[in-house]
């Protein structure tokens, strides 16, 4: 099946959502800490189709086309909203039975996930895989849907106004302060330890693991005391923890692919 009746397939109507996961920073750290963890033989592989260190550069492209007429409908493969108060086996059941609400993530993840299987060379499918396997582990792309994903929230980031998504796409990793490239070294530094456990890990643990996060995230609103760094030395684990773990995650999915 090529890539227009794929994404006619998958059309959905285009809502007014501005929710839009990590920012192109964080795209780039998750591909490059996936892209040392991919073996040579990947490596070639995915150069190949997207060029060298394409992985890299193409990580943000999906957002950057995701209002154009070429994928029309691949604005809401970015995220997926979804209730309070979920149990951990309503929550592991997103990943099959897909919610017709709140976004179309996982859908996606999976369809591109076949494309890729039986075309490694599909150049957009690739491109697609490797920004939306990092959306998945943004923990407000999986929000909840009466506030579009904390799109609605209101944030006062150092007197600048924000809300509650864009705190997760981008504030929190832009205050840190870092270049992606040493964003992804810290990452690869501190948190390797943890890569054979989040490889062991089961999808549905890892998105519950994620659920979790983002509820622990609605709850510390409704206390913080707006203090940023209060905010920055809270959750900045967390925040790393989740973007190694895409990385992770990415690179064992394009290694089992590109073998
Ligand atoms: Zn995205």
């Amino acid at each position: 099946m090529d890539m227009k009746r794929f994404v006619g397939s998958l059309l959905v109507v285009l809502s007014a959502l501005p929710a839009l996961a990590w920012g192109p920073e964080g795209h780039r750290i998750i591909a490059l800490v996936a892209y040392e963890y991919l073996t040579p033989k990947a490596v070639r592989q995915v150069d190949n189709v997207l060029g060298k260190n394409g992985m890299v550069y193409w990580s943000t492209w999906a957002d950057e086309i995701r209002s154009d007429t070429v994928y029309p409908g691949s604005y809401d493969w970015h995220f997926q909203d979804l209730e309070a108060g979920m149990t951990d086996d309503e929550v592991a059941s997103v990943l099959t039975d897909y919610p017709k609400q709140g976004g179309n993530l996982y859908r996606a993840l999976d369809s591109l996930y076949l494309l890729l299987k039986n075309d490694k060379n599909n150049r957009d499918a690739l491109r697609f895989y490797v920004h939306l396997s990092g959306d998945r582990y943004c923990p407000m792309h999986m929000g909840h849907i009466s506030d579009k994903g904390g799109n609605t929230i209101k944030i006062k980031w150092f007197g600048t106004q924000t809300n509650l998504h864009r705190v997760w796409d981008e504030d929190l990793i832009r205050f840190r302060g870092y270049s992606v490239t040493e964003y992804a070294q810290l990452l690869l530094d501190m948190y390797g330890c943890e890569r054979k456990a989040i490889e062991q890990a089961s999808p549905e643990q890892l998105l519950i693991n994620s659920y979790h996060i983002t509820s622990a995230i609605y709850d510390y609103q409704k206390t913080w005391n707006g203090n940023v760094y209060n905010y920055v030395y809270h959750w900045k684990e967390p925040m790393e923890r989740q973007l190694y773990t895409a990385g992770v995650r990415l690179a064992m999915i394009l290694n089992d692919i590109y073998r």
